[in-house]
C-alpha cells in the first residue's frame, strides 16, 4: 500500500515537473537579446529542453527550483559558449615534450607564417614557371635548396613521411620482395606500421635476422631474383638493448651495390644538423647517410626538422625521378601553404646559425638549463604572492623530451615550475587548467603538477601566470 502510494505520488510529481519545463518558444523569448547565430541558440535551447527532459525521466531533478528561468537560463548560456569557442584553438605546453605529435608537434618561425599569409591571401606560382610563362612543378621550388642542404641529387616532397615510404616502396617494390631486418619492422604512433605500409604498397615484406641482431649474410641468403630492395627503418621510439647488431648503412649500401639493388632508409625524423651540439645522442644527419651512398632517404618535415607536415624524399636523380612519375604521387601531394613553410624552414637551414636561432624546435632543444630556470622565476614571480597559501609554488629540476617518436631515451635537463595546491586536489588543477579558456597542459609527478618552462614560450609567461589566477580564482594584482 505505502509503496503504491508512493509511486503515485513520484509519478505526479514527475508530470508535474516535465510541465515546468519551459516551450522552446517561450525559451528563445528569454534569450532573443544574445547575439549570436540564429541556429547556434535554436540548438542550444532544444539541447537544455531534452537534457532536462531526460534528467526528469531519470529521476535525476526532483525539484521544480531546479527549472527556473535564471537555472536554465544560465545552462543555455554554457552551452552556447562551447558553440562558439573554436574547436581547434592553441593551448600553452608545458609538458616539456618538444615536437609533442599530440599538440602539433613543430611551431614554424615567424618567417615562415608571414610566407603563408602570403600564399593563402594571394596568386602565386604554384605551378607556374615564371621564366617561361608556362607549367612548371611545384617540388622544383624546394628541391634545389633540398639538394643544396643535403648533398642529394634530387628530391620531393609528399604529405608526411607515411606517404613517402608508402611512394617509394609502390613505385620500385610493387609485386616485388623487400628485405628489412626483424628488428626494425616498428610501429609509429597512429597506425604507422612498416608491415602494414608494406602490404598497402603491393610490395612483400622479407624479414631477416632474429629481434636482436641481424647481420650481412642475413640480407645476402634473403636476395633473389624477386628481391627489389633493401629497406633500413629508423627504431625512432624504441631501442633494443644488450646483445644487439644492425648492419651498418656503409655495409647496406656496399651489399645493394654488389647485388645491384637500391638501398633505401626511412630516417623517420630526420634531422639536417648534427644534434650532439645540443648534448643528444649523435644520429646521422639527412647529409651524411645521403654520403654513405643510400639511394633514396625519407623523412618527415615536423618532427626534428621543426618544419610544417611533410614527407621528404631524397636521393639519385634516375630513381627519384621514376618516384615523380608515379600517378599516386598525385593524390599524396603537399599544399601551398606546406610549400611556403617548408621553404622558409629550408632557407634557414642554409645557415646552420640562423636555423637554431630562429627554428622554434631547435631553438628550444638549445635553450640551457640556465634559461629555462629565467623563465621558470619569471613566472614565479607573477604569481606566488597572488597565489599565497592556495598553492604551493617552487622551482625544480626536470626533464624535457625531444619526442615525436624521435630519439626516445633522450632526455635533456630541464627546470619546471612545481605546483602543489593546498585546497584542491591534484587532478582537479590539472582539469581547471585544461579547461581555461587558453588550455594549459602541464604533467603530475611527484605529488605536484609540473610546468616544463622549455615548451613554454616567452610571450607565453603573462598569459600562463593569468591562468594559474584564473583556476586559483585571484585577481590578478
Ligand atoms: C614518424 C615516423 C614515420 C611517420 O612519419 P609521419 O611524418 O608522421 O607520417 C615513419 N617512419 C618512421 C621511422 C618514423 O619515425
Amino acid at each position: 500500500m505505502a509503496d503504491s502510494d508512493k509511486k503515485k505520488s513520484h509519478e505526479s510529481s514527475m508530470k508535474e515537473l516535465l510541465r515546468a519545463i519551459p516551450k522552446v518558444d517561450e525559451f528563445l523569448g528569454w534569450v532573443d537579446h544574445i547575439q549570436a547565430p540564429v541556429r547556434f541558440v535554436k540548438g542550444c535551447v532544444r539541447e537544455v529542453i531534452n537534457a532536462e527532459r531526460e534528467f526528469i525521466l531519470g529521476g535525476k531533478l526532483k525539484d521544480l527550483a531546479d527549472l527556473g528561468r535564471e537555472t536554465l537560463v544560465a545552462k543555455f548560456e554554457k552551452r552556447l559558449q562551447a558553440k562558439l569557442t573554436p574547436s581547434f584553438r592553441t593551448v600553452i605546453n608545458a609538458t616539456g615534450v618538444i615536437v609533442h605529435t599530440n599538440m602539433g608537434r613543430s611551431l614554424l618561425p615567424v618567417e615562415a607564417m608571414d610566407n603563408l599569409v602570403k600564399v593563402g591571401s594571394h596568386y602565386s606560382n604554384l605551378e607556374f614557371d615564371l621564366s617561361t610563362g608556362k607549367r612548371g612543378s611545384r617540388y622544383s621550388l624546394v628541391e634545389e635548396l633540398l639538394c643544396e642542404i643535403t648533398g642529394a641529387e634530387a628530391g620531393l616532397v609528399v604529405n608526411n613521411n607515411a606517404a613517402a615510404v608508402l611512394l617509394v616502396l609502390d613505385t620500385l617494390a610493387k609485386g616485388r620482395e623487400v628485405v628489412v631486418s626483424r628488428g626494425q619492422l616498428v610501429e609509429i604512433g597512429g597506425s604507422f606500421r612498416i608491415p602494414a605500409v608494406m602490404e598497402k604498397s603491393g610490395a612483400f615484406l622479407r624479414e631477416v635476422g632474429a629481434t636482436n641482431r641481424t647481420h650481412v649474410k642475413d640480407y645476402e641468403e634473403a636476395i633473389n631474383e624477386q628481391t627489389a630492395l633493401l629497406l633500413k627503418v629508423h627504431m625512432s621510439n624504441y631501442r633494443i638493448i644488450g646483445f644487439t647488431s644492425e648492419v651498418s648503412l656503409p655495409d647496406l649500401v656496399a651489399l645493394g651495390k654488389k647485388h645491384a639493388l637500391p638501398v633505401v632508409e626511412d630516417l623517420g625524423s630526420g634531422s639536417f644538423i648534427d644534434l650532439s651540439r645540443f648534448g643528444l645522442e649523435k644520429e646521422p644527419t639527412v647529409g651524411e647517410t645521403i654520403k654513405a651512398g643510400v639511394d633514396v632517404v625519407t623523412f618527415s618535415g615536423d618532427k626534428l626538422l621543426g618544419g610544417p607536415q611533410a614527407g621528404l624524399i631524397l636521393g639519385k636523380k634516375e630513381i627519384i625521378g621514376r618516384i615523380k612519375k608515379n600517378p599516386l604521387n598525385r593524390a599524396l601531394r603537399i599544399d601551398k601553404f606546406t610549400l611556403a613553410g617548408l621553404e622558409s624552414i629550408l632557407r634557414l637551414y642554409v645557415d646552420e646559425e640562423l636555423a637554431e636561432k630562429h627554428i622554434p624546435t631547435l631553438a628550444m632543444m638549445a635553450m640551457s638549463p640556465e634559461m629555462v630556470n629565467k623563465r621558470a622565476l619569471k613566472l614565479v614571480r607573477r604569481v606566488k604572492k597572488a597565489l599565497g597559501d592556495k598553492c604551493d609554488v617552487a622551482t625544480v629540476d626536470t626533464m624535457s623530451r625531444v619526442g615525436g617518436g624521435a630519439m626516445p631515451e633522450q632526455d635533456l635537463p630541464s627546470r619546471a615550475v612545481a605546483l602543489r595546491p593546498r585546497m584542491m586536489r591534484l587532478n582537479e588543477l590539472e582539469k581547471r587548467l585544461r579547461d581555461n579558456s587558453l588550455p594549459v597542459i602541464g604533467r603530475i609527478e611527484d605529488e605536484a603538477l609540473l610546468l616544463d618552462m622549455r615548451t613554454v614560450a616567452e610571450d607565453e609567461v603573462v598569459q600562463l601566470s593569468q591562468a594559474l589566477l584564473t583556476v586559483f580564482e585571484v585577481e590578478d594584482v
